[in-house]
C-alpha cells in the first residue's frame, strides 16, 4: 500500500448502527477541542441490523473511556447484568455447564488454580469447581452486586443495542459530530493512489474526507464495494450462516446470564432484558430451511412474541484487511463471528480503540496500517478458535448438522490448545486475549475434557496446606455471596 502524506482533518463515518455511533462517540471524545471534523452519514431507509444484545465485560472499559456512568447506561438501554453464559446440550442431551466471567480460584506460586484443582480431583476431592468462582455462584443463587469487599464482580451486560446507539448518538452529537441523513450512492476514488476521496449521496450532495470509517454493516460499502478488499471466509469451520430473531414478553424475574441451547441445526439464544427477552436461533441454511427454523424458534419461546421474526444472513470471517488505504472497517463491515460468545460489539470496541491508538495525524503510514491489520486479524482468529471449540467438543451426532460439524475439522491453532490442555492441563493463550484461563477451563471441561496431568509446581504444596487454602477460598466465595442482594432487588434499585 502506498503512503499518503496529507493531514487527516476530516473523518467520515458511514453507518449509524451501533458500530457507527460507538466510533463517532469515541473519536469525538479523543479529538475534542481540535479543529477536525467528524461526520456520520446514515440512511434511515436502509436501517440497522437490529440485533446484538449480549456483551462481554470489557464493554465497561469502553463506557468508562467515554465517561458514561454505569447506572445511567443500564437505565438508558434497559440493560441487565450478565455473569456468564449457561450452555445447554453442548456435550450431549441433558448436559449443561456455565461459562462465567471472573476467576476460578487464585493463582498460587505463579501457576493457575486449575492445576491444583486437577490434583485435588485426582485425589477424589469434591468436583464442584463453581464453589471457587464467585460469578458462577452468584448466577446460581441469582444474586448480584457490582463489587464486594474483596473487589469487583466480573460481569457484562445484556442491553437494547438500538437504545445504546441512540444514547451514543446523543453523546456524539453533543460532542460536535455532524450527522447527515442520506444514502451513499457512489464512492469516488483518487485516480492515482486509489484512496477514497468523496462520497456522493443519491440526492447529489457530496462528502469529502481524509479518513473513512466503514460502519455500513454486512454490505461493506466502502471496504468491499469500493476498495474490493476481499473476505477471508471461515464457513467450513463455522457453517451457521443464518439467524432468526424474535423478542418476547418477559416472564418472571430475569436471570443474570445468557442461555445458549443446542438445536437441530445450530443453537438458540435467550437474553433477558429489563422489559423483554431477546431470542434467536442461529442455524445452517444448508441443513434447515428458513421457515422450519422460524417454526423451531417459535416452538421454544418462553414468552409471547412482541414482533415479527427478523431473518438475517451472514458469513463467518473477516475482510482480508480491516484497514485498507484510508478506510477502516468497523462492525459487521469488518467481519462477523456468530454471537455464541457475544463478541461482535467487543470487536467493534477493540477496533475503535486500536484505531485511536494508531490514529494518523499528518499521514497514513503503511507500517502502521500493516501493524493494525496484523493485530486486528489475530484478535479475530483467537475468538474464532474459542467459538469453534464449543462445536468441536459438542460430541453430538444426532442430526445431519451435528454430524457434519463433528467431521468438519478445526484450525491447527485450536487443535494445539486442546491437545496441550488434554495432555498437561496447560491453557495456551496470548497476552491480551479476550478469553483467558478461566474461560477456556470452563468451556473445555464443561464440554468433557479432563486433562491427564497438571503443572508440577502444584505438587509442591503439602496436601494439608492445599486443603486449608481450598477451604479459605470456598469460604471467601460463600461470604461474598452472602453479602450480595438478590439480583431482582438490584435491578429494581436501578429504576429508583
Ligand atoms: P448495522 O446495524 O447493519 O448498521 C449499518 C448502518 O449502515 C446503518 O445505519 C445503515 O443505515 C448504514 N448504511 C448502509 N448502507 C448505507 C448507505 N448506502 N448509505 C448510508 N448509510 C448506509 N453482537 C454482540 O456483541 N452480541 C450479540 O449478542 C450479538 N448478536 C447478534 C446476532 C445476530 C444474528 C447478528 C447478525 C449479529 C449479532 N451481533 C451481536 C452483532 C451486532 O448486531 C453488530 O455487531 C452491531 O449491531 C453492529 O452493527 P453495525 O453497526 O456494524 O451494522
Amino acid at each position: 500500500m502506498s503512503a499518503r502524506s496529507r493531514p487527516v482533518r476530516d473523518i467520515v463515518i458511514v453507518g449509524g448502527g451501533s458500530a457507527g455511533w460507538m466510533a463517532a462517540a469515541a473519536l469525538a471524545r479523543a479529538l475534542s477541542g481540535q479543529p477536525r471534523r467528524i461526520t456520520l452519514v446514515e440512511s434511515e431507509a436502509i436501517g440497522t441490523v437490529g440485533v446484538g444484545e449480549a456483551t462481554v465485560p470489557p464493554i465497561h472499559e469502553f463506557n468508562a473511556y467515554l465517561r458514561i456512568d454505569p447506572a445511567d447506561f443500564l437505565r438508558a438501554t434497559n440493560g441487565t447484568v450478565k455473569l456468564g453464559i449457561r450452555f445447554e446440550g453442548w456435550g450431549g442431551d441433558g448436559h449443561g455447564y456455565f461459562h462465567p466471567f471472573g476467576y476460578f480460584g487464585v493463582e498460587m506460586a505463579g501457576i493457575h488454580f486449575h492445576h491444583y484443582w486437577l490434583r485435588h480431583l485426582e485425589a477424589g476431592g469434591d468436583p464442584d469447581w463453581e464453589a471457587y468462582c464467585l460469578e458462577s455462584m452468584a448466577a446460581r443463587a441469582q444474586r448480584f452486586a457490582p463489587a464486594t469487599a474483596y473487589g469487583p464482580v466480573h460481569h457484562a451486560v445484556h442491553f437494547d443495542a438500538a437504545a445504546y446507539a441512540r444514547f451514543l448518538r446523543d453523546y456524539a452529537e453533543r460532542m460536535g459530530v455532524v450527522r447527515i441523513e442520506g444514502r451513499v450512492a457512489e464512492v469516488r476514488l483518487d485516480t492515482e493512489d486509489g484512496f477514497i476521496e468523496v462520497l456522493a449521496l443519491d440526492d447529489g450532495r457530496t462528502i469529502a474526507g481524509d479518513l473513512f470509517v466503514d460502519c455500513s454493516g454486512f454490505r461493506g460499502l466502502l471496504i468491499e464495494g469500493a476498495l474490493g478488499t476481499g473476505y477471508e471466509e471461515w464457513s467450513h469451520w463455522l457453517p451457521c450462516d443464518s439467524a432468526v430473531a424474535m423478542p418476547t414478553t418477559r416472564e418472571g424475574d430475569p436471570a443474570p446470564f445468557t442461555r445458549s441451547t443446542v438445536r437441530d441445526a445450530g443453537w438458540q439464544w435467550h437474553i433477558p432484558l429489563q422489559h423483554r427477552d431477546g431470542n434467536g436461533y442461529v442455524y445452517s441454511s444448508a441443513h434447515q430451511d428458513h421457515d422450519e427454523a422460524e417454526d423451531l424458534l417459535r416452538s421454544h419461546l418462553d414468552g409471547t412474541p412482541l414482533s415479527d421474526a427478523n431473518r438475517l444472513r451472514f458469513m463467518a470471517g473477516h475482510r482480508k484487511r480491516i484497514w485498507n488505504r484510508n478506510c477502516v472497517a468497523i462492525g459487521l463491515a469488518g467481519g462477523f463471528l456468530e454471537p455464541l460468545e457475544s463478541t461482535s460489539i467487543h470487536l467493534v470496541q477493540t477496533t475503535i480503540i486500536r484505531l485511536l491508538s494508531m490514529l494518523p495525524r499528518d499521514s497514513i503510514d503503511p507500517h502502521v496500517v500493516a501493524r493494525f491489520n496484523r493485530d486486528a486479524l489475530r484478535e479475530y482468529a483467537a475468538i474464532r478458535d474459542f467459538v469453534i471449540a464449543h462445536y468441536a467438543l459438542a460430541g453430538r451426532e444426532d442430526t445431519p448438522f451435528w454430524r457434519d460439524v463433528a467431521a468438519a475439522g478445526i484450525p491447527d491453532s485450536l487443535a494445539e490448545r486442546i491437545e496441550a490442555f488434554r495432555a498437561t492441563g496447560n491453557i495456551l493463550f496470548e497476552a491480551g486475549d479476550l478469553f483467558g484461563p478461566t474461560n477456556w477451563y470452563a468451556v473445555l471441561t464443561g464440554q468433557g475434557i479432563r486433562p491427564r496431568s497438571w503443572h508440577p509446581v502444584a505438587d509442591s504444596l503439602p496436601a494439608a496446606e492445599m486443603a486449608a487454602r481450598f477451604a479459605t477460598l470456598r469460604g471467601r466465595t460463600a461470604e461474598q455471596l452472602a453479602q450480595m442482594p438478590r439480583y431482582a432487588d438490584f435491578l429494581r434499585g436501578l429504576s429508583v
